[in-house]
């Protein structure tokens, strides 16, 4: 099948030519940017064989060749690619995984490109992952998080520690139910992973719940849109301070991309500050945030379970909410976290992928 090159606008291919005048040879880099084109950059001549067009430009009397493989993926439908709106992702509800929660094992991840593939595409889709069989050391959870990607250190270090305190600084660090929310949603850019690795788990409760936010924001979407828009729309402020810092960022709850996909999910009572908005949309703000919370909360949305010690879960901290119910006190838990981020992430995933087509492509 071939594509009349008329499809394709003129500039648009003079600025996409492949060859080692317009890109670094060995890169995907151009060599140029839109004021080294000519602003009526048209195409002069045609020429077609099996494998490509030849389009000779003018004024510039540039020769162009494009595959019809390569116009063919570059079809001007007005599709967006991007792996990380809610396209790209498997909306779910706690049912929908329920005996079928992501699940792999630490060292097949470790070793195994095909495994990490498997777990990474997991994280990508669903939006988390439960590694099982970490070695119960202390940092260990760093390691993981090497395993795919760079973590990122914040204020509280690289690792930070979940565990009951006695003078908590941080609800985190009490036996108090925390409901779900993203975290550091302060920071900006906030970190797109986050990973908790269990230690200790003889507590009586602490559960660990996960939410998928896209779900929530869809179904708010779906139920109310007024109310949609209006927490899309509303910037919140979010604020940390202790001795040492003071962080606050200002974005949506829930974000949307240039097209209105729901891209980010920023959710968390303990750390909203006073929302400045004029007073007579106020009510209708917390009458949205109320019906946003409400879905969030609702047991049909959360999936519980319980980490075990060499648990490590996995999470997009920019979709998938992360509670934990109430514990007492006397009943030790300590888990590990740290940060990450996506493109780390999805850059080893897509490495990954082309290697096996690599792979594939020698087999045959
Ligand atoms: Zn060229």
């Amino acid at each position: 099948m071939t594509l009349p090159v008329s499809d394709y606008p003129a500039l648009w291919l003079r600025d996409n030519c492949s060859c080692a005048d317009c890109v670094a040879p060995g890169t995907e880099q151009k060599l140029h940017g839109i004021t080294d084109l000519a602003p009526d950059t048209r195409i002069a001549r045609v020429e077609e064989d099996a494998d490509a067009v030849v389009v000779v430009f003018a004024p510039d009397d540039h020769r162009s060749r494009f595959t019809h493989a390569w116009l063919a993926a570059h079809r001007l439908d007005g599709a967006l690619a991007d792996d990380r709106s809610e396209d790209a992702k498997q909306l779910w509800q706690a049912a929908d995984l329920a005996g079928a929660i992501p699940t792999g094992s630490w060292s097949a991840f470790h070793q195994d490109p095909v495994e990490r593939a498997a777990g990474l595409e997991a994280l990508q889709r669903q939006g988390f992952l439960l590694l099982r069989g970490v070695p119960v050391t202390d940092r260990a959870v760093l390691t993981v998080a090497e395993s795919f990607g760079f973590v990122r250190r914040t204020n509280y270090g690289e690792v930070f520690e979940v565990r009951v305190e006695d003078q908590p600084t941080n609800l985190a660090f009490s036996s108090l139910p925390i409901t779900p929310h993203t975290d550091n949603p302060y920071r900006d850019p906030v970190p797109t992973i986050q990973l908790l690795h269990c230690l200790v788990n003889a507590a009586d409760g602490g559960d660990s719940g996960l939410v998928d936010g896209f779900a929530a924001a869809a179904l708010l979407r779906a139920a109310d849109p007024a109310a949609f828009d209006l927490l899309a729309r509303t910037p919140v402020t979010f604020r940390y301070a202790d001795a040492a810092t003071e962080l606050s960022a200002t974005r949506p709850l829930i974000g949307v991309d240039p097209v209105g996909r729901i891209r980010e999910i920023r959710f968390n009572n303990r750390s909203m500050r006073p929302i400045a908005l004029p007073a007579d949309q106020i009510d209708a703000f917390y009458a949205a945030y109320r019906r946003f919370a409400e879905i969030l909360y609702s047991a049909e949305a959360q999936l519980t379970f319980r980490l075990e010690p060499g648990d490590c879960v996995v999470f997009d901290n920019t979709r998938v909410l992360h509670a934990r119910t109430g514990f007492r006190a006397g009943g030790p838990r300590h888990l590990q976290g740290c940060y990450a981020d996506l493109d780390g992430a999805y850059s080893e995933l897509a490495v990954l992928r082309r290697g096996s087509i690599e792979t594939n492509g020698a087999a045959r």
